[in-house]
């Protein structure tokens, strides 16, 4: 059965559930595929995303007007150096560990073995539609499983692409696509899948949790929050507000690791909100509406919610210095916001678009708490050359990325692990942990030669006590 790139998959709940039953059939095929043929697609996967590049570029323009060359810096290359990066460790990590043991285990040998948990579901999400379907995807088979894909409804032009390029390399029983609604999520969550990797909104996470407790099936939810930049006093402000825009305003602010928000001491904030501004007219050259650079929101009703955030703060008395505007129904201009407090809408959720709320506060000691009271941040930027400082918001915060002098950047590195903490999300992926979290590690132990352990089964005499008070007074451990 293969993939039909070009026409819609979308399937009633009968037809998801017979295509689930075909992937259940061959999961143990998939599994015993050695790390040869497992590379052997990867690569072919690779070379058509090369040979295809520009073509993908073109769907994501079609989708949300995004640039092809964001598209080839956000989407491509990560895709690309995962592949890489799997490619030169599978063979080793889909070796068994081996693990050392105690006295006990003389004549054994024990290790972690990683084998493919069978079938999984991924649930991608809209924001980068290429990048968040392909790279869980293709981890979740270079671990051995079979994979159903349900991407976002809003991209129909990139899954149309994803759809073409997966059914080149693979079958529907091992790789298969169903696109659609909430109503198809809702159908494949129903079914026995034996781990959910889930990459989307908080709320919606928590839906997947509970669906996925019905079957107990392991789930990795990549979620979203409000990630902090930070800027501690030592820092040069041209520099940090240079990487905190590119951070912010690449995909039109719609990065699940986006700065959300910028602490600065108050005696600072004037010239930061000047120098940001500086760089975002030098990056977009003030021409928002038709700048090709910079990618609209991806619908609307997503337009709608920026332009209400941006009312209610105004109702309450912050100050837009930057910014503000909607042109047509889906391009927001880059917007800067100052004297803005706790109880604003856009400081309670994630803001997820081009508005960059600027908090000016006293002490390192008040940042820390302002990112204490809220959930945990998906990512946290700290600019600051202080070793001390560094080490003092390290140990005072709890984030799932935390990088320093830098936007964005750590999700980029294929062996650097990337996930959530808390509300921000569950589990880990890129690189080995990706490979682990979504394989079945089981431990083997396997007797080599009989050491007559057999000789302290019951019955518990004394001598046998006696035996083993030595061996724990000896060794003090026995495992
Ligand atoms: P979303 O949660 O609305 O949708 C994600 C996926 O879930 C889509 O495929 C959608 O069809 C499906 N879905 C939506 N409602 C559902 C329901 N009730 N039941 C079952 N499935 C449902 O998220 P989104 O708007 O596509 O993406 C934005 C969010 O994703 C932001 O919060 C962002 O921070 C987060 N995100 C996180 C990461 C990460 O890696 N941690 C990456 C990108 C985006």
């Amino acid at each position: 059965m293969k993939l039909n790139g070009g026409e819609k998959n979308n399937m009633n709940p009968d037809q998801i559930n017979q295509l689930f039953q075909v992937q259940r059939n061959n999961r143990y095929q998939v599994r015993r595929s050695s790390a040869a043929h497992r590379i052997e697609k990867l690569k072919k996967m690779k070379g058509l995303i090369l040979k295809k590049k520009s073509k993908i570029e073109a769907a994501l323009t079609a989708d949300f007007g995004k640039s092809p060359v964001e598209t080839e810096l956000t989407e491509i290359m990560p895709v690309i150096s995962m592949i890489n990066y799997t490619c030169k460790h599978l063979k080793k990590w889909m070796k068994p560990h081996k693990v050392s043991g105690g006295p006990l285990f003389f004549g054994t040998k024990c290790m972690v073995s990683y084998e493919s948990k069978g079938n999984v579901l991924v649930i991608s999400p809209w924001n980068y539609p290429f990048q968040l379907a392909m790279y869980p995807l293709l981890t979740a088979y270079s671990a051995g499983n079979t994979v159903i894909l349900k991407p976002s409804e809003f991209t129909p032009e990139t899954n149309k692409i994803l759809i073409e390029l997966l059914g080149e390399v693979f079958t529907t029983d091992e790789v298969a696509v169903v696109e659609g609604e909430v109503e198809a999520s809702q159908a494949l969550l129903d079914l026995a899948f034996d781990h959910i990797f889930f990459t989307g909104s908080t709320p919606v996470g928590k839906i997947v949790m509970e669906k996925a407790s019905k079957h107990l099936a392991g789930v990795s939810l990549e979620l979203g929050g409000k990630s902090p930049a930070i800027i501690a006093k030592d820092f040069d402000l041209k520099v940090a507000a240079q990487r905190i825009v590119w951070g912010k305003f690449v995909n039109s602010g719609q990065t699940c690791v986006a700065p959300d928000y910028v602490l600065v001491e108050k005696s600072r904030e004037e010239e930061l909100v000047k120098l940001i501004v500086e760089n975002i007219k030098l990056f977009y050259n003030e021409q928002f509406e038709m700048n090709q650079d910079y990618c609209q929101i991806i619908t609307p009703r997503h337009a709608k919610r920026l332009q209400e955030l941006i009312a209610d703060s105004k109702s309450r008395g912050a100050k837009i210095v930057f910014g503000g505007h909607l042109f047509g129904n889906n391009k927001h201009e880059p917007t800067i916001i100052q004297n803005l407090d706790f109880n604003h809408k856009i400081m309670q959720e994630e803001i997820f678009g081009p508005l960059l709320p600027i908090i000016a506060v006293d002490s390192n000691k008040d940042m820390v708490k302002i990112i204490n009271d809220m959930d945990n941040p998906l990512a946290m930027y700290l600019f600051t050359n202080s070793k001390e400082v560094l080490e003092y918001f390290q140990a005072n915060t709890t984030s799932g990325g935390f990088s320093v002098n830098e936007t964005l950047l750590h999700v980029g590195h294929s062996g650097l692990i990337f996930g959530g903490a808390g509300k921000s999300g569950i589990g880990r992926y890129h690189g080995f942990e990706g490979f682990a979290e979504l394989s079945n590690q089981r431990s083997v132990l396997i007797r080599k030669f009989d050491t007559k352990m057999s000789y302290f089964y019951p019955p518990y005499t004394d001598k046998k006590k006696k035996i083993i008070d030595f061996l724990i007074e000896k060794f003090h451990y026995l495992f």
